[in-house]
């Protein structure tokens, strides 16, 4: 299967296109992903770099750890996507900002060491306590 999905932050400035079968996607549970974004568990894909593109707007940076870097919008503050040098051939997305985001279907959680004890989300789906790459 091969198509397009697409996605953006709230006020629209930056937009992304995923080029390819939506696969790949956990929801994270480590502790900088909850400070960035607010919310309790951030759910990702993982796409190769050369299915990802910026369709329009250049998204602010900010270096979270040593080997990662998250993309978001400096007007509305939506946290759209990061690279980490761990796995420099990748980029990371948040499913949440897709258009479909419906259509992206979790199939495991990460870093479950730090989640949080009263939230209950796709218990069935397998859970590692790191992330294995
Ligand atoms: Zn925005
Ligand atoms: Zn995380």
């Amino acid at each position: 299967m091969s198509s397009h999905h697409e996605g953006g932050c709230h006020c629209g400035a930056s937009r992304y296109r995923i080029t390819g079968p939506l696969q790949d996607i956990a929801h994270c549970h480590c502790s900088i992903c909850r400070r960035v974004s607010g919310a309790p568990v951030t759910t990702w894909i993982t796409v190769p770099a050369s299915r990802f593109e910026w369709l329009h707007g250049v998204a602010a940076q900010y270096r979270s750890s040593a080997s990662c870097t998250r993309y978001f919008c400096s007007g509305c503050g939506a946290q759209l996507a990061l690279v980490t040098t761990l796995s420099p051939d990748t980029v990371d997305v948040t499913i949440g900002t897709l258009d479909q985001p419906e259509l992206a279907i979790p199939e495991r959680h990460i870093w479950t060491t730090t989640r949080l004890p009263w939230l209950h989300l796709d218990e069935h789906l397998p859970s590692e306590p790191e992330e294995t790459l």
